[in-house]
């Protein structure tokens, strides 16, 4: 063989001629070697050593080489899988033979000897235009491959994000909806919280009647209306005779039950729109709205009677008590505000208590002096 380096031939498309007849191989390096690396071999064990390590571009073969390797060289030679085209060069033309080399599979193209050097060009180029179109299809089909695989790793990619992204925001509405459940928990909580809160601040614990407080902010809504509308409103003060007595002789907690006891009795003695408050002590008030101050002298002497018939039981012991009320009614005239009112309430419950106690008064708007009504006829003036 003729060694030509492999940067020598760089660049430029590999024959390699297997022929024993040594000036076929000279007469074809010499017309191909123009355009060509041609490579000649004299048999073809040596030529498919060679042919291992670098495959050429184009083989030209010598039939009766082929033949003489029993036709397993040719087969080789594609097997081998470097995409070189075969070019047998065949001096016994007769028809059997062209037959026989166009139906072999491992021939792909066919020059008979002798041949013009225009011929050969012609089969050679040829041969290496087709070998050139399968290295591009090679290559497409390389660049698509790796075009396809690149996709389904973006696309494996994508995948994994998408995954990943979805898992995430599955978590993170999980937590938000353990959050928003926490929130409304906490809500509730302070719902109730509000809502005791309010019952503490308006209710006296231990009667459960509304407290001085809101008893202060009913009076102010019941005023304003009767400013409005000029409807009557009137109060009723009462205060428990001698109480004192009755936690001196039974105790505080019976004192405490006869106030929680009374209480009821208050409540249950008058309409469901009028209010029964604790105004302190043993000292109650009664807001009686669209009542004029007949109507509420009359509810206040009920209430006294009520009370004094009530056996107060503390102790398997029934106790009897006696308040005095004093009733005080706005009229168009006086009083002139929601206080004036309340003390004028106030003092007609006293006039009651220096009047002998056990007993209701309603005294004078225009002369606080003067007992307008009176439970005891003779002390009415
Ligand atoms: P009067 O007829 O003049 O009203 O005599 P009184 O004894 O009722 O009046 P006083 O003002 O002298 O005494 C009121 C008593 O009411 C004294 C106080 O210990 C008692 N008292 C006030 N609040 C409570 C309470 O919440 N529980 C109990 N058990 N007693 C109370
Ligand atoms: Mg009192
Ligand atoms: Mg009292």
């Amino acid at each position: 063989m003729q060694a030509v380096s492999a940067a020598a031939r760089q660049g430029r498309p590999q024959v390699m001629v297997v022929d024993d007849d040594p000036r076929d191989t000279q007469a074809l390096s010499e017309q191909l070697s123009g355009r060509y690396e041609v490579r000649t071999y004299a048999d073809a064990p040596a030529a498919l050593d060679a042919l291992r390590d670098d495959p050429p571009d184009l083989l030209i073969c010598e039939q009766r080489i082929a033949e003489r390797s029993g036709s397993t060289f040719l087969q080789d030679v594609k097997r081998l899988g470097g995409g070189t085209k075969i070019i047998v060069l065949t001096a016994f033309v007769n028809l059997d033979t062209v037959l026989s080399t166009i139906q072999s599979v491992y021939i792909d193209y066919f020059l008979a000897k002798p041949f013009e050097r225009g011929q050969l060009n012609h089969v050679v180029n040829t041969a290496w235009a087709d070998r050139q179109r399968d290295r591009d299809r090679e290559a497409l089909l390389s660049a698509n491959r790796h075009t396809i695989q690149e996709l389904e790793r973006l696309k494996g990619n994508l995948e994994a994000s998408v995954v990943a992204h979805a898992e995430a925001l599955i978590q993170l509405n999980a937590e938000l909806e353990r959050a928003l459940l926490a929130i409304q928990d906490k809500n509730r909580e302070l719902t109730k919280l509000n809502e005791s809160l309010t019952v503490q601040a308006t209710i006296d614990p231990l009667t459960g009647l509304h407290n001085r407080r809101e008893f202060d902010r009913r009076l102010a809504e019941e005023w304003a209306r009767f400013k409005r509308y000029s409807r009557p409103l009137s109060l009723i003060m009462l205060d428990i005779d001698h109480f004192k007595q009755v936690n001196d002789t039974y105790g505080h907690e019976c004192g405490d039950r006869v106030l929680f006891t009374l209480a009821g009795l208050m409540r249950s003695s008058v309409r469901i729109q009028d209010t029964v408050c604790r105004f302190g002590g043993e000292e109650f008030i009664v807001l009686l709205p669209e009542t004029p101050l007949p109507a509420a002298f009359q509810v206040a002497e009920n209430l006294r009677h009520r009370v004094a018939e009530h056996a107060f039981f503390c102790q398997d012991i029934a106790l009897r008590i006696q308040v005095s009320l004093g009733v005080a009614g706005a009229t168009d005239s006086t009083p002139l505000a929601s206080d004036e009112l309340l003390k004028m309430t106030d003092q007609s419950m006293y006039r009651a208590k220096q009047d002998g106690r056990n007993r209701t008064v309603a005294l004078d708007p225009n002369h606080p002096e003067r007992v307008l009504l009176s439970s005891a006829p003779q002390l009415t003036a």
